[in-house]
């Protein structure tokens, strides 16, 4: 089915720093209805440079250019609860199913759903002050500069953040411009850095590899950055199960609502489903096998501290609209969500059954 490209929209955010109150409110509606309508929205003139996206990307590509035995100097750690380092193609899996007591054994069924790999590595950068989640670095020596670029991309990402935040508080209309920003410390956010290599078109599209099946994020919002490979495709609003292609906007900021937020705000803004799926084709091989382009993509999720209450927001509920979820804290909802997408006992690479990348 054709999908409506045109159907995420794009809200400048040039005027924000400056704006008087009055035209904060006409930019945070503009972010709030895209929101409610869609979960997905670009924004455009955010505040953090092209210089630094540009910069950005081009670590990402140094660092997943490395030879394997150096990034895994820096390896993912064993088990769901930290995330952090690098995870090599195969080992994350990411899936929408969410264990529920009455569903029986949920290892066997991880199991059942590990067994479709997704084609992709990723490196995952915290607040050095994550106590519960700390940094796994890669060794100075073997990519000067990086560490502290990326620890200052982390908090200029933070900067930009605080404004959303800001804008979704005045657009929900919470009163306080800072209700949301007060449970943000920006210490339990979360960089990653994406790389999904050239894969064989055939194998994509036969589901027999995956780059990253349908999903929603987990945490307050995502803001994503992404190079013009293509790919990423976010369900549409009022067609369940068509998605729409969302088309690369250089330097834009493709922000989405995640799941605590929807939750948060009794189901007023959405949390949508989006996934990553074969972008244009860049050749054959030699066998003829005809190979997808690599895609290089950083999203920067953001998320309520770990103490964090989650409870409905009082502008979201009335008597026609009662309060839909029971409070939660916030690290007990991300340990929840964590738990299906690694695994307890991880494979290192070139053990993984599942997933050859070509
Ligand atoms: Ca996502």
């Amino acid at each position: 089915m054709t999908a409506d490209e045109s159907s995420i929209p794009i809200v400048d955010f040039s005027r924000w720093a400056k704006a008087s109150s009055e035209e904060k409110k006409e930019i945070a509606k503009e972010l709030t209805d895209a929101c409610i309508s869609v979960g997905f929205v670009y924004i455009v003139n955010h505040g953090v440079s092209d210089e630094m996206l540009d910069e950005a990307f081009g670590w990402s590509q140094k660092f997943f250019a490395l030879p394997e035995e150096k990034k895994m100097l820096a390896p993912h750690p064993a088990g769901p609860n930290v995330h952090r380092g690098y995870s090599w193609p195969g080992l994350e899996k990411v899936s929408q199913y969410i264990h529920k007591d009455e569903d029986g054994d949920a290892d066997a069924k991880d199991e059942e759903l590990r067994k479709i790999g997704d084609v992709k590595e990723s490196y995952e950068i915290g607040s050095d002050e994550c106590t519960n989640q700390p940094n796994v670095w890669i060794p100075e020596e073997v990519l000067p500069g990086f560490r502290p670029f990326m620890t200052d991309f982390y908090w200029q990402c933070y900067g930009t953040a605080q404004e959303l935040l800001r804008a979704l508080a005045i657009g929900i209309g919470l009163g306080d411009p800072d209700f949301l920003l007060k449970f943000h410390d920006g210490h339990n956010n979360q960089l990653r850095l994406l790389h999904y290599p050239p894969v064989e078109a055939e194998k994509l599209a036969s589901d027999s590899i995956a780059r990253m099946p349908a999903h929603t994020d987990w945490g307050s919002i995502t803001m994503l950055f992404q190079d013009d490979c293509g790919g990423l495709q976010v369900e549409h609003p009022r067609k369940p199960g068509v998605f729409m292609n969302a088309p690369t906007v250089r330097n834009a900021i493709c922000m989405n609502v995640g799941d605590l937020l929807m939750r948060w705000s009794n189901d007023y803004l959405k949390s949508t489903l989006h996934r990553v799926t074969s972008p244009p084709l860049s050749g054959k091989t030699a066998d003829g096998k005809s190979m997808t382009r690599a895609r290089y993509s950083i999203p920067y999720f953001v998320s309520p501290n770990p103490d964090a209450l989650i409870e409905c927001l009082p502008a979201c509920t009335n008597t026609q609209n009662p309060v839909k979820y029971g409070p939660v804290v916030q690290e007990d909802y991300r340990r929840m969500r964590a738990k299906l997408q690694y695994p307890e006992k991880q494979n290192m690479p070139g053990a993984a059954k599942t997933v050859s990348v070509a």
